[in-house]
C-alpha cells in the first residue's frame, strides 16, 4: 500500500498508509489522545476523525481544549440533533438547512403550525435524550442518484432541491446521528454524547424564506446557542438580557434620538437630540485631528463611473454601489455616476493637483466623508448597519520610510480618543500577507515590520492574523470591548501602495525623480452612525455628561417657582450647559420619571423653599436621593462637567 508522510505540529514526520484516518493516527500516537480527540486539522482544513487522508499533509489532532474546532462541532452537531428531535416529535415536518453562526446555530423547518415556546422546551428535552443516548455518528459518500432516491422516498422536497444544486463531480456526503440522516459537508463528533448536554439553549423562532428568496415558501427558523460548559452558557444568556435592555433602537426611541422609515431604508432621520450627540462627537474629533496635523477636505457625493473604473471599485465593488444615471444636457447617452461608497479615490484627486515634493510628505488628509453603500435589507440593523453613513476617514500620503512613525502616531491618537470616550479595553490585530498577493517579499517584509514596530513602539502588542491582509498590503484593526464584554471592530489602518499606482499619484523625491507615495487609509470610530450606536449600548443610554444630548431639566414643583426656573435655565445655558425648563402642570414625581426614561443625567427640582433660598434640589440619574445645592455651586459643577475631556 502507498505510504504518505504526515507532519505534526512539533515538526515530527511519520509515515502512514495512504487513506489513514485521523482517528487511527491519534491511536498510533497514544490511546489517551485517541480518546480525547474530536477532530483534526489537515493542511489547515477542519477534518473529521473518520475521513481518510490520501496524500502528504500537515496534521494536528483537536481535543475539547481547542476552542475553535470544539465550538464548531458542538454547534454543528446540535443543528443535526435538533432537526432529528423535531422529526422524531413531528414526523411530517420537512427539513432544510442548518448552519453554524455566532454563538450557536439555526435550522429552517417547513411546518404548517408555528413552533411555540412550549414546543421549544419539548425539542430541547428530546435533544438531551439524543445526547444522553450517545448515538454513534457515521458518514458515507453517496451517489447523486442514491441521494435523490432517498429524499424523494422520504418526501423531503427541499433536500431534493439541495442535491440538485450540488455541482457535478463534488462528493455528496451523508451523516448519520443514530438512525437519523442528513446531507452534510461535516465534520462532526464521533457520537452524540460528545456534545455537552447542559450548555445549549433554543432561544427563539423567526420566519425565513427558503434560500432567502421572497417568492419561495416561508419557513420557520429555530435559533440555538451553545457553549462548552454551563457557565459559559449562563454568562451568554446574562449578556443577551443586558444587550436587550441596552438595544440602541429601543433607547433611540426612549431618548428621542432618531428614527428610520421605509422610504429611506438604512438611512437615518436624526432628531435634535441624536444630532446633538453626533455634532458634539464630530466637533471633538475635528479638534483631535487638527491637533494631530490633519488637513480637512470635502469631496463630491456623485462621481462619474470613470473614476470608479480607474480605482477598481467598478470592477470589485459594483454590487454595493448606488448608481445614479443622469440625462446630461447635450450628451447622446445617459451619464452613469455612482454615489461614493468610499472617499479614497477623491482624496487622491486632491493630492494629484499640483506638483508634490518629498518635503510635502506626510500629508494627512481627513474628511467626515458621507458614503452610500447598498446593503441587503436583511443585513441592516438600526443605526449600526446602514446604507448611508459618515466615516471619520483620513488618508495619509507618505513614503515607505514614514509608514512606521505615521502608524505609531495614529495608534496613539486612537488610544487617547478611545480612552476619552470611555473605552479602556481594546486590542490590535495585525493581518499579514495572504497567499495570493502582489509585490515582492522584500516590500512585504518592510510593510509588515513597519506596522508591527509601530504597535510595539506605541505600547500596544498586537495579535497576529497570518494571511488575513489585503492582496496589496498588511493592515491593523482595532477592536473595542464594551461594558458587557462584546467586541466591536471600529478602527482600521490599511497600508496601500496600490491605489496611488492605479490613480497615478506621485511626488518628486530628493533625487529629483518621480516616486509613488504610500497611502494609509485610517479611521478611528469607523462611522459616526455605528459608533454612536455602540456608545449608546455601552453606556446603556447614560452617556458621559458632555455627550448627553439633554444634560439638565429644571422642573418646577409649583407654578409660583416658574420665574426662578427660567433664571436657572438661563444661568446654565450661559455657562455652556444644555438645559431646559419643565414648567408643565404635572406632579414632580411624574416629571422625574419621564426624564429618567429619557436618560437626562440631572434633574433640578424647584419649589417655594428653593426659590426663597436660591437653591436647587438635585436628582442625578440612577440615584434616588436628592441633595440641595446653591445656584452658584450647581452652575459651577455642571459647566465643568459639560466640557469635553480634551478641553478640561
Ligand atoms: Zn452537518
Ligand atoms: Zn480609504
Amino acid at each position: 500500500m502507498a505510504q504518505i508522510s504526515l507532519t505534526f505540529p512539533d515538526g515530527n514526520i511519520r509515515q502512514f498508509d495512504a487513506g489513514v484516518t485521523p482517528a487511527q493516527v491519534a491511536q498510533a500516537i497514544a490511546p489517551s489522545l485517541a480518546k480525547a480527540a474530536i477532530s483534526a486539522m489537515v493542511d489547515g482544513q477542519h477534518w473529521d476523525l473518520q475521513w481518510p487522508i490520501r496524500s502528504d499533509a500537515r496534521i494536528s489532532i483537536n481535543t475539547m481544549k481547542d476552542d475553535g474546532p470544539a465550538l464548531e462541532l458542538i454547534r454543528h452537531d446540535l443543528a443535526h440533533i435538533m432537526a432529528r428531535a423535531v422529526q422524531e416529535i413531528w414526523p411530517d415536518v420537512k427539513v432544510t438547512i442548518g448552519p453554524v453562526r455566532d454563538y450557536g446555530w439555526f435550522y429552517d423547518f417547513d411546518r404548517a403550525e408555528p413552533f411555540t415556546p412550549d414546543d421549544l422546551g419539548q425539542i430541547e428535552a428530546k435533544m438531551k435524550q439524543i445526547i444522553n443516548a450517545r448515538d454513534p455518528v457515521r458518514t458515507e459518500i453517496w451517489s447523486r442518484a442514491d441521494a435523490l432516491a432517498y429524499y424523494e422516498s422520504r418526501g423531503e422536497p427541499y433536500k431534493v432541491e439541495l442535491v440538485h444544486k450540488i455541482p457535478e463531480g463534488q462528493d455528496l456526503r451523508m451523516y448519520w446521528h443514530g438512525d437519523w440522516q442528513d446531507l452534510c459537508r461535516g465534520p462532526h463528533f464521533q457520537h452524540t454524547g460528545q456534545v455537552p448536554a447542559d450548555a445549549f439553549k433554543l432561544t427563539h423562532v423567526a420566519g425565513a424564506y427558503w434560500l432567502g428568496d421572497s417568492t419561495r415558501p416561508m419557513l420557520q427558523r429555530i435559533y440555538g446557542v451553545a457553549f462548552k460548559n454551563r457557565d459559559d452558557l449562563k454568562a451568554h444568556m446574562t449578556m443577551l438580557e443586558e444587550a436587550a435592555k441596552r438595544d440602541h433602537r429601543k433607547l433611540g426611541r426612549e431618548m428621542n434620538l432618531f428614527h428610520m422609515q421605509e422610504e429611506a431604508p438604512g438611512q437615518i432621520f436624526w432628531h435634535p437630540n441624536g444630532w446633538t450627540i453626533y455634532t458634539t462627537l464630530q466637533d471633538y474629533m475635528r479638534r483631535q485631528q487638527r491637533r494631530d496635523g490633519y488637513v480637512e477636505v470635502n469631496t463630491p457625493q456623485v462621481v462619474n463611473r470613470k473614476l470608479w473604473e480607474a480605482s477598481g471599485h467598478w470592477e470589485n465593488y459594483r454590487e454595493n454601489m448606488f448608481i445614479v444615471e443622469v440625462d446630461e444636457e447635450g450628451a447622446r447617452e445617459k451619464v452613469v455616476n455612482a454615489l461614493k461608497p468610499m472617499n479614497c479615490p477623491c482624496h487622491v484627486q486632491i493630492f494629484n493637483v499640483g506638483l508634490k515634493s518629498y518635503r510635502d510628505l506626510p500629508i494627512r488628509m481627513a474628511e467626515f466623508g458621507s458614503c452610500a453603500r447598498y446593503e441587503p435589507s436583511g443585513a441592516l440593523h438600526g443605526i449600526m448597519r446602514v446604507r448611508g453613513f459618515t466615516q471619520d476617514d483620513a488618508h495619509i500620503f507618505c513614503t515607505l520610510e514614514q509608514v512606521e512613525s505615521e502608524s505609531r502616531k495614529f495608534i496613539e491618537f486612537l488610544a487617547k480618543i478611545y480612552s476619552d470616550l470611555g473605552f479602556d479595553k481594546w486590542r490590535v490585530k495585525l493581518s499579514t500577507r495572504p497567499e495570493k498577493r502582489v509585490g515582492s517579499d522584500e516590500i512585504w517584509d518592510k510593510m509588515e515590520a513597519a506596522l508591527a514596530n509601530a504597535c510595539m513602539a506605541a505600547g500596544y502588542p498586537y495579535e497576529l492574523f497570518p494571511g488575513e491582509g489585503a492582496f496589496y498590503a498588511p493592515k491593523l484593526e482595532f477592536v473595542l470591548t464594551d461594558a458587557i464584554g462584546r467586541d466591536w471592530q471600529c478602527g482600521t489602518l490599511q497600508l496601500d501602495p496600490n491605489l496611488p499606482e492605479r490613480l497615478d499619484a506621485s511626488y518628486i523625491g530628493e533625487d529629483g525623480a518621480k516616486h509613488r507615495p504610500f497611502m494609509l487609509h485610517r479611521a478611528c470610530l469607523g462611522s459616526f452612525e455605528r459608533f454612536i450606536g455602540i456608545l449608546i449600548e455601552n453606556h446603556a443610554g447614560k452617556l458621559p455628561f458632555w455627550l448627553a444630548p439633554r444634560q439638565v431639566v429644571v422642573a418646577s414643583i409649583v407654578s409660583d417657582a416658574d420665574p426662578f426656573v427660567e433664571e436657572v435655565v438661563t444661568a446654565l445655558t450661559l455657562a455652556g450647559v444644555r438645559a431646559e425648563a419643565d414648567m408643565r402642570n404635572e406632579k414632580i414625581n411624574y416629571k422625574v420619571r419621564e426624564h429618567s426614561v429619557g436618560k437626562v443625567p440631572v434633574i433640578l427640582a424647584i419649589g417655594m423653599k428653593e426659590v426663597e433660598e436660591r437653591t436647587v434640589s438635585v436628582r442625578r440619574l440612577g440615584e434616588t436621593r436628592t441633595e440641595t445645592m446653591t445656584l452658584e455651586a450647581i452652575v459651577a459643577e455642571l459647566s465643568a462637567a459639560a466640557l469635553p475631556p480634551d478641553m478640561r
